[in-house]
Order: structure tokens, then sequence, then C-alpha cells
């Protein structure tokens, strides 16, 4: 029995230091290393993707970290995830923060902690043009989107009939489509547009104005981190305030008018 007892103490020790060196202080940690690491997309244009010239990954998720980067005084390393290895990444500690086109969510919100709304989009889809009128036209049909992302979460919900094939990335789901194995390809409006417009037959595609969800983007860190969601949310506020975030915006965006217009309102009322 006393056996027992010393061996689930002991447990309860490994336990509870895990915990604390996973929760820990990414803040100090890295200022001490000298350098942020970042979990963020590398297919999905204009938030990260591989420039053709320079062959780095840029877009407007890194040109926000790069900003909170430039504010500690350290480097920046950018760690390609996907939708679902983004938050095993961060809690295995291999990232210190992501940037990947991520929805903060409640449920989400159990796991990892989330940073002041820093994009504001909707769920949509990507359909040959013309087949898709309305949500029904989807009934029965097969669908692609990405693992672990709410855009799969969402289309069983508001298409329960629908078959989802989920891919690793987006980009993958949209060759099923040009491929015809799928019918549409849904996630968040603004991916869907990034995508079009580097399509070479973009001609053949449309986004139907159905829109099944309100996505807000945040910065993802390890639950309980708080000297560091401080700092981040801190630096978000200021480049509110300086205009450096709309200058981000407008380097990404240009005079896209909806996602300025939804940015504007929707990232005013979340703070
Ligand atoms: N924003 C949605 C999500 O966080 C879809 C985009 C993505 O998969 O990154 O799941």
């Amino acid at each position: 029995m006393r056996k027992l007892v010393t061996l689930l103490m002991m447990a309860l020790l490994v336990a509870t230091s895990v915990g604390t060196a996973l929760a820990g202080d990414t803040l100090a940690d890295v200022k001490k290393k000298g350098v942020l690491v970042v979990g963020c997309k590398d297919s999905l244009p204009p938030f990260g993707y591989i420039d053709e010239n320079s062959r780095r990954i840029v877009g407007y998720d890194i040109d926000f970290v790069n900003a909170i980067a430039k504010k500690l005084g350290v480097t920046v390393e950018l760690k390609p995830v996907t939708s679902a290895s983004r938050m095993p990444q961060l809690q295995e500690g291999h990232i210190d923060i992501i940037a990947a086109t991520m929805t903060k969510n409640a449920e989400r919100a159990k796991v990892i902690d989330f940073s002041h709304t820093y994009f504001f989009t909707g769920q949509k889809f990507i359909t040959k043009k013309g087949s898709v009128k309305s949500l029904k036209d989807l009934d029965g049909k097969r669908i692609g989107t990405a693992k672990g992302s709410t855009s799969e979460q969402n289309v069983k919900r508001a298409i329960p009939t629908s078959t989802v094939l989920s891919f690793d990335d987006y980009p993958q789901a949209f060759l099923a489509l040009q491929q015809g194995k799928v019918v549409a390809v849904t996630t968040d409006e603004a991916i869907l547009a990034g995508i079009l417009a580097k399509a070479p037959n973009k001609a053949q595609f449309e986004i139907p104005a159905i829109q099944i969800s309100d996505e807000p983007y945040g910065l993802g860190m390890r639950k309980g981190d708080t000297n560091f969601v401080n700092f981040v949310n801190k630096t978000i506020l200021e480049m509110e305030k300086s205009g450096e975030a709309a200058k981000i915006f407008e380097k990404w965006f240009g005079s896209n008018t909806q996602f300025h217009l939804e940015r504007t309102f929707k990232i005013t009322a979340d703070k």
C-alpha cells in the first residue's frame, strides 16, 4: 500500500512538473534563445506561402509574427504546420506560437490560449462555375477540406448528407476539385480567394455567396503562458493603433473592401 502511495505521489509530481514546463514562460525563453519559433502555413497565399523569388515563406500571418519578434529583439524561425498538426506542435514545445490561419473558438481555447483577433473571415465554398446556387445543391455531394480544421466540423454540421473528404491542406483539396473527385472545396473565404487567385484555370471556378460560419483568426499560444499572451496582445493593440496592422492588411489584400470592412469592424469589437 505504502509503495502504491509513493508511486502515485511520484506520478503526480512528474505530471505537475511536465505541465509547468510546458506552460512555462515563453516570453523569457524566447528572449534568452534569441529566436521566436513560429508554426505557420506554407501553401496558403496570402497568409503563409513560399515566395517564388526569395524561396522564403511570406504572408499576412508572417508579417504579424515578424512585428512581434522585432519588438522582442529576436529573429524568427518559421516551421510549416498543417491544420491538424499545429496544436500538438505547440503543446509539445516544437514551436512557440501558431500563426497559421487559425480560428479562435471556445473548444480550442480549452487547450491553448489565443491572442486578440488579427483577421476576420467566414467559411464559404469554391465550386465549378454555375454548379452551386444554394446549400441544397451540395446535399449528398463530396466536399473537400482540411483535416483538423473548423471547416471540416462546420461543413459536416451544415450539410449532414455530404461526404467530407479531409486532406492535409487546402491546395490538395483544390486539386481534387480540379480532378472532379469532389464538387466543392470548403474553408475560409480569404483562403479560397487566395487559392483561386493563383489557379491557372480560375475562370472555371467561383466562390458562391453562401457563408456557413464566422472565422476570427487568433495567434495560438500555450495555455496559461500569461506573460507571453499579454505581450502579444499588447503588441497587436499597438500595431492597430499605429496603423502598422492596417498597413500589413493593405500589403496583402490591397483594396479588398470586403475583408477590409470585416477587419475594421469585427477586430475592434473583439477587444
Ligand atoms: N480557420 C479555420 C481553422 O482554423 C480553417 C483554416 C485552417 O484550417 O487553417 O480551422
